[in-house]
């Protein structure tokens, strides 16, 4: 049985999904949350059915790992009879700085190479090598393979990623423009291709991931050429809490005028801007979109300003490619605001773009919103990068 376990470790959390990597299957999920921390538990559900919750104190994250096998292997909520039905484990880490242009099997040397990424994800990484850490203790035997957010933009070319700044500081701190939520880009990528019916090697695609947290791609050829996302995530778009694109120095402005230190600074570009920053309302867009419907302008504004903001990458995109034959939305917001989708396509018409409302308005994990003549397709395709991870796992192992 070629059942992955995949994980994605925060500093006080531990998601994992058990997935059936031959049909695709998910078999189980779950969260140990407060590891570390007082009144921590563990929660696992078994086809959406069956809730396993239990209290138990998780100081660390090698009693999390103990916890998800038991509940794994558990007589009456679990889905395996022992850990022999694991196959591999896929590790989702955020940071592989410029060391990984791939997924790969973790030896020594790969966790070696994460900890040297650790300036560069101080939040992300340190969790992530202490889940290896913890899944290798306690399955010795399993092969571990690292997913890396950042691989899959190892491909762009040198001018899409360095910025105009001394270039002494690349050279000395990597400071370089990166790229995130490579597996979710490089996932719906590939279903395009297939709805499309073409190699992937022959598409031009733009991938909008736009949730919580929200980035562009265009992939040309299977390949990512440029993204939005930039050094950290806070690049690009406008996201629930992070600003996105701003002049610099207007963020040194601001911290002269204000007397704000790095840190407070930092906390108000990603945590108080965004939606939640322009409409003072929320991060959620389905809250911003109420107080919108309800007449606030401040509202109405930070969802324009979200859209506007899309629509330039998809030109800009458009651009670089010398034209698209897919764009997908995908995510939180991708996935189910039909306004959304079909502002940022608005008026496009000249580029190939062409939206059909009734298809737009339609709930499904993968459908094309897109007129029959329109020449660039549009699509919808749920994101799925535990499956992604899982996928990878497969392949290395
Ligand atoms: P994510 O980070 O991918 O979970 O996306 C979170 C964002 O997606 C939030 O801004 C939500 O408002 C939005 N979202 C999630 N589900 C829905 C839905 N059913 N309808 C509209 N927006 C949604």
């Amino acid at each position: 049985m070629k059942n992955i376990l995949v994980i994605n470790c925060g500093s006080s959390s531990l998601k994992y999904q058990l997935i059936d990597a031959e049909n695709k299957a998910m078999l189980a999920r779950g969260l140990c949350d407060r590891i570390g921390i007082e009144n921590s538990f563990i929660r696992q559900s078994v086809n959406g059915s069956k809730e396993y919750r239990k209290e138990v104190e998780l100081p660390d994250h090698n009693a999390a790992i103990k916890e998800v096998i038991k509940a794994l292997t558990d007589k009456e909520y679990g889905v395996i009879e022992s850990l022999e039905d694991i196959y591999a484990v896929g590790h989702r880490v955020v940071h592989g700085g410029e060391f990984f242009k791939s997924s790969v099997i973790i030896d020594e040397s790969v966790i070696k190479a994460i900890e040297k990424c650790i300036p560069l994800a101080p939040l992300h990484n340190p969790p992530n090598i202490t889940g290896i850490k913890a899944c290798q203790k306690a399955m010795p035997e399993v092969p571990q393979v690292a997913v890396f957010d950042t691989a899959f933009h190892q491909t762009m070319p040198k001018e899409a990623y360095i910025y105009a700044l001394p270039y002494e500081y690349y050279e000395k701190y990597s400071i370089r423009k990166y790229g995130f939520h490579g597996t979710s880009h490089q996932y719906v990528a590939e279903r395009a291709a297939d709805l499309l019916g073409k190699p992937l090697e022959e598409t031009r695609i733009i991938t909008c991931h736009i949730g919580n947290g929200g980035s562009i791609s265009a992939i040309k050829g299977g390949k990512s050429i440029d993204t939005s996302m930039g050094f950290t995530p806070l690049d690009g778009l406008v996201m629930g809490t992070r600003s996105g694109i701003v002049d610099a120095a207007a963020v040194l402005y601001i911290m002269e005028e204000e007397n704000l230190s790095c840190n407070e600074m930092n906390l108000i570009l990603n945590k108080k801007s965004g939606l939640l920053g322009v409409s003072g309302i929320s991060n959620d867009m389905r809250d911003v979109t109420d107080a919108k419907d309800n007449g606030n302008e401040r509202a109405e504004l930070a969802i324009k300003l979200f859209n506007y903001r899309v629509k330039s990458y998809i030109g800009q995109y458009m651009a670089l490619m010398g034209g698209a034959d897919a764009i997908v939305f995908t995510a939180g917001i991708g996935e189910n605001n039909p306004d959304t989708r079909y502002e940022c396509c608005k008026n496009l018409e000249f580029l190939g773009i062409k939206i059909d409302q009734d298809k737009n308005n339609k709930k499904d994990d993968e459908f094309e919103i897109s007129t029959d003549d329109s020449k660039v397709k549009v699509f919808v395709i749920a994101t799925n990068e535990e499956l992604a991870i899982a996928k990878e796992t497969v392949k290395l192992v």
